[in-house]
């Protein structure tokens, strides 16, 4: 018998963050878009709402939530805030955070993972270089060790959460060849707090979310901020994607399930030649699709989300099938949003493009999002591989 309820309790959850959101977050959320910046006032509501440590363990003051629990909380935190600054830092402090609790040294979880559900330190990842994106593993930046150092030099380009982490505290999990000769497998992952000696950042000017630009010069770290094994970071950064991937496509549908209910009202109301536009069949047809494959795109996602708990709590499903479903949730959602909101802002004519109408924004926070944790063809990829198996493989991974 399949079961497609919410449990009572994420029921309940969902209720009382909506409208806890919907009274702190989504009346501040136009001018966080416009400003590119969250107030400390937002950031320490959110913080001790306990967002911030949802996925770690209660040892360090998280929640050790379930995983479904945290996607609709990310889901809902998107429907608030269309700058996506704030969903952002709450859903990579927590994946990044629970890479770190799963494979950190005791001394880093000790250190980093309080702050972060206190909302002192926020986490990014720090993958994508001028020379590389989707070839995650072609980056150039170094990590060396040097004594009880490891030692960062290279640069980093399209990085959320450069300008939080400076007004906020914390840092990234960056992604450098310890061993280069080793091609992918001398890949490490290792923690760099931004206010680290050595550490440049600035912004780009965007359509939509913020990133930046990070540059490490012989920034130095104690060894314990290496997370898992040196040579080890290509497997960590997959692990990462399929927790990140997830929450990130249910980040495109909590948006567009606004601007769906939104448009609704809209075309109920505005005329053209004497009736509603929403009595057309052209926008009734239209309306029908997306709103279709946005429920069946949530479904995806929840699957997804669903499948991670019970890998974690039965040790069901092995990391391909994780994979496969979180590149489907993110494909899909990401394919069917474009397409969605550029419809539905036409729906408001000219209006669609003013700062007047949500859709605007959530036309320009959606392109990101998509791009964000692997393009389509990212996703594609990996189902790709999955299902052709190692033979076909078009990536170096299955070496
Ligand atoms: C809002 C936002 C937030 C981000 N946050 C972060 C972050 O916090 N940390 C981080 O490390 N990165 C981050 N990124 C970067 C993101 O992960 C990369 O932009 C993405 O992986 C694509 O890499 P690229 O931009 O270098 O494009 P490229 O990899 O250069 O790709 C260019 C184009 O070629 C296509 N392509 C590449 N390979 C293939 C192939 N084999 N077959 C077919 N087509 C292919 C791509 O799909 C794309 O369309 C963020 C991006 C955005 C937009």
């Amino acid at each position: 018998m399949v079961d497609f309820d919410f449990t009572e309790e994420q029921e309940i959850y969902r209720r009382t963050l909506r409208e806890f959101l919907e009274k702190r977050l989504m009346p501040e959320s136009k001018k966080i878009f416009e400003k590119k910046d969250i107030s400390e006032n937002v950031w320490r509501a959110v913080a001790d709402f306990g967002l911030t440590g949802l996925l770690l363990p209660e040892e360090y003051g998280g929640s050790n939530s379930d995983f479904v629990s945290f996607v609709v909380a990310i889901e809902e935190l998107s429907r608030a805030d269309y700058s996506g600054l704030v969903s952002t830092a709450v859903l990579l402090s927590n994946t990044e955070g629970a890479i770190v609790a799963r494979h950190g040294n005791e001394l880093l979880k000790e250190e980093l993972l309080p702050k972060i559900t206190k909302g002192e330190a926020i986490l990014g990842l720090g993958s994508t270089e001028p020379g590389c994106g989707t070839d995650f593993t072609a980056v150039q930046t170094r990590v060396e060790r040097r004594g009880e150092e490891y030692v960062v030099n290279g640069e980093k380009q399209c990085i959320s959460l450069t300008r939080e982490t400076r007004k906020f505290g914390g840092g990234h999990l960056v992604t450098g060849k310890t061993t280069p000769e080793l091609g992918h497998r001398g890949m490490s992952l290792v923690y760099v707090p931004i206010d680290s000696k050595g550490v440049e950042s600035s912004e780009f000017d965007t359509l939509g979310p913020l990133i930046g630009r990070i540059r490490y010069e012989d920034v130095r770290v104690p060894v314990h901020y290496l997370v898992g094994e040196e040579n080890g970071g290509v497997y960590l950064v997959q692990e990462s994607f399929v927790i990140t991937r997830i929450p990130v496509a249910a980040s495109l549908l909590g948006p567009l399930g606004r601007i769906l209910r939104d448009g609704i009202e809209y075309v109920k109301q505005r005329k053209a030649f004497g009736y509603p536009i929403g009595k057309f069949q052209g926008i009734q047809f239209q309306l029908a699709e997306h709103y279709s494959r946005w429920e069946a795109n949530r479904w995806l996602v929840y699957r997804a989300a669903w499948m991670v708990d019970e890998a974690m709590k039965k040790g069901r499903f092995d990391p391909f099938q994780l994979a496969l479903a979180a590149s489907e949730a993110k494909l899909l959602s990401s394919m069917d949003s474009l397409r969605a909101v550029n419809d539905i802002a036409m729906w408001y004519g000219a209006m669609g493009i003013t700062t007047e109408v949500d859709v605007h924004f959530a036309l320009r926070g959606l392109i990101g999002a998509a791009i964000a944790e692997g393009t389509v063809e990212a996703q594609k990829i990996v189902i790709g591989n999955v299902l052709l198996g190692k033979e076909c493989s078009s990536t170096r991974f299955g070496d």
